[in-house]
């Protein structure tokens, strides 16, 4: 039988609504408006995208948004002057800064700039830190969707073998981090793959869990998994021919496991929902 499709649109819809419901009871009790500046330099058009679908999302939501475009030849002591006016404006939440950034610009710098109270990807090192201690503020994005798709889908994660292949700063290791915490919810066993594991295959197929965030089109195959696991992947990657495309070789690995997020709809519209909601905790957390 083909695996159960985790569907991450709908989810995104339901706990949009409940941001929307936090953001308007907020309004309500405290006159506060939840508010998300988005920074984007240069004219990436993927960034461009996601910067649009972020502030729509908190508008759709009742937040407020502030898109704030630079230009690429924009200089780091411009961008850190900026970031520092929005640490201080009492109507700004959240920050986030769309990644990547132009070459003359270090990124690291940049994301240390931004205030832990407002950080509400979870990039800064405080933040980071928080997480990897067992007491976080705010969960990355990606990842903190990801661990609502399986809580919400029912799937069992306590004592469950997970495997997350990738181990970017992104979405790779905060995940691990967040499946391993010591909280109910989580208290996986959870084991980290990259391009220099030995074996992955065999290491992909040990997982009842196996989360997959490499970045390589159709990269894990049917074989790569245990009958009856749960695949979540992560990936978008634009083919030649235009079309989104997973980590996962969906139609076959879909026939060998239990639960399945598509691409699109499944882990995508996780990330931006989660991206309100820590918004509303930090607007919640403020004042
Ligand atoms: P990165 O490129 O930052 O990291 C990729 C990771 O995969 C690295 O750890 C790399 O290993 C590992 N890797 C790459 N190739 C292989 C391979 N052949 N075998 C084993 N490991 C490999 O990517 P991100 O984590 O930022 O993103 C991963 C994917 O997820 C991308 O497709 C991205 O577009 C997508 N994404 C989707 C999001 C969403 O909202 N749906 C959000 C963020 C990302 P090493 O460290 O050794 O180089």
């Amino acid at each position: 039988m083909p695996a159960r499709l985790l569907d991450g649109k709908a989810l995104a819809e339901t706990m949009q609504a409940e941001a929307a419901a936090g953001a308007a009871k907020l309004f309500q009790d405290r006159g506060i408006r939840p508010g998300l500046a988005a920074i984007l330099v240069g004219d990436n058009p993927a960034s461009q995208i996601y910067v649009r679908n972020k502030c729509l999302a908190c508008e759709k939501a009742g937040f407020a948004s502030f898109k704030i475009e630079r230009p690429a030849s924009t200089t780091q002591a411009e961008l850190l002057e900026l970031i520092g006016h929005l640490n201080d404006r009492p109507d700004v939440h959240g920050i986030l800064v769309q990644l990547p950034l132009p070459r003359q610009i270090d990124e690291h710098a940049i994301l240390r700039a931004v205030s832990p109270r407002k950080d509400v990807d979870g990039f800064t090192p405080e933040n980071v830190g928080l997480l990897a201690t067992g007491e976080p503020r705010f969960l990355p994005c990606t990842p903190a969707g990801i661990h609502q798709l399986l809580l919400r889908n029912h799937i069992p994660i306590e004592g469950q073998h997970v495997v997350v292949l990738g181990r970017s700063n992104i979405v790779g290791k905060p995940m691990a981090l967040i499946l391993m915490r010591k909280a109910r919810g989580c208290n996986a066993t959870v084991t980290v793959c990259h391009s220099q594991s030995r074996d992955l295959p065999g290491i992909a197929r040990l997982a009842d869990i196996l989360i997959v965030a490499i970045g390589q089109a159709r990269f894990l195959k049917a074989d790569m998994v245990k009958p009856g696991a749960v695949v979540i992947d992560v990936g978008m990657n634009r083919l030649p021919s235009g079309k989104l495309c997973g980590d996962v070789d969906f139609d076959a690995v879909r026939e060998v496991a239990s639960a399945i997020t598509p691409v699109p709809g499944g882990v995508g519209p996780m990330t931006i929902t989660m991206l309100l909601h820590n918004t509303l905790q930090a607007a919640l957390a403020s004042g």
